[in-house]
């Protein structure tokens, strides 16, 4: 049997929570559907500094925590699915699909999200969880006195590689140019990490390793040549890739399959919206996802309303 919503959210990050705790003071009957452990990325956070109104800083998963008994205290229903499969639109109605439910709402939100991407180098798959990890917070902790890699110059794997050192006894940040893409705050906390050290201009070429990470294999992008580090940890920051597999064929999409909506975060279909990390938008953060999730519920209002 199908349950019918007037909005049904896709996604309990920091977008689909507070477009539910906005629908839910609407007084719109709301539900926010999640494929895995609600909060998102930004629950797996270790600190998140740039959340304005928490001048110490704030836990990530206290502060999706928070976001989540925000939502539900205004009427949001939060429910733990299995991955959306389909989008489908019946007249005025939109259909949600899963491989064992179907869900039926007068407006979608999506707020998928996105995951770690993979680089694809030899080792990485055959050793993920034996060494080879997506998420510092989750992992770090194994890692006490050993030595780990963070692939990536970005926000997250400075970010990352500053957590890692309080267990790490050396943390390497491999990095394929001569500077770091991250704020400038995060590179002077790097630069002034002891047991941080960068190497720079690195490509890593494959992961070694019996039944766990023992070595990488760097190459030098300017000079081509190969060396090699004894790891015991691996971990990937190289951006991430949007949760949007199953609105292929139905929304418009960039070349890197981002949503592409219009300043009212409508998609190209009528009554879907998109909002946060999964939308193709400039800033990747959560206080942007926290406002565009607003605003995608405002909007499925006013549209609910109008048709
Ligand atoms: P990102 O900003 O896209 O950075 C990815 C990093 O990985 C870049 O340094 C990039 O190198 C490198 N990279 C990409 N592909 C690679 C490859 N094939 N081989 C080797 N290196 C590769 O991704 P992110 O750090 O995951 O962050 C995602 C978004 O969330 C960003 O918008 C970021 O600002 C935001 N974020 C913000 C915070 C914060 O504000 N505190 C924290 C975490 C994330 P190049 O620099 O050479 O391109």
């Amino acid at each position: 049997m199908t349950e019918t919503y007037d909005v049904i959210i896709i996604g309990a990050g920091p977008a689909g929570l507070t477009a539910g705790l906005y629908s839910g003071r609407a007084r719109l009957k709301t539900l926010i559907l999640e494929k895995a452990t609600f909060g998102g990325q930004a629950a797996t956070t270790d600190l998140i500094e740039n959340y304005p109104g928490f001048p110490e800083g704030v836990g990530g998963f206290q502060l999706m925590e928070l976001m989540k008994q925000q939502a539900v205290e205004f009427g949001a229903e939060l429910r733990e699915i299995a991955p959306v499969a389909t989008i489908e639109v019946e007249g005025e109605n939109h259909i949600i699909r899963t491989e064992d439910d179907s869900f039926t709402a007068k407006a979608i939100i999506i707020a998928s999200g996105s995951e770690p991407k993979a680089l694809g180098i030899p080792g990485e798959e055959e050793l993920r969880g034996r060494g080879v990890s997506y998420c510092a917070t989750c992992d770090g902790a194994f890692y006490r006195d050993k030595v780990v890699a963070v692939i990536g110059g970005g926000n997250s794997a400075v970010e990352e590689a500053i957590f890692l050192t309080r267990f790490a006894s050396k943390v390497y940040i491999v990095h394929r140019r001569d500077e770091l893409r991250a704020d400038k705050i995060l590179q002077e906390r790097a630069a002034a990490n002891d047991k941080v050290e960068v190497l720079w201009d690195s490509h890593l070429k494959k992961i070694l390793g019996t039944g766990k990470v023992e070595e990488i294999v760097l190459e030098n992008k300017n000079t081509g040549e190969r060396s090699s580090r004894p790891v015991d940890g691996v971990f990937f920051y190289i951006g991430t890739v949007p949760n949007t597999v199953f609105c292929g064929g139905i929304l418009d999409m960039d070349s890197r399959d981002f949503i592409i909506t219009d300043e009212r975060l409508q998609t190209s279909v009528p009554g879907i919206f998109a909002a946060g990390d999964c939308r193709a938008n400039l800033l990747k953060q959560v206080a942007v996802a926290v406002g565009e999730g607003a605003l995608a519920a405002v909007e499925a209002e006013r549209y609910i309303e109008e048709v």
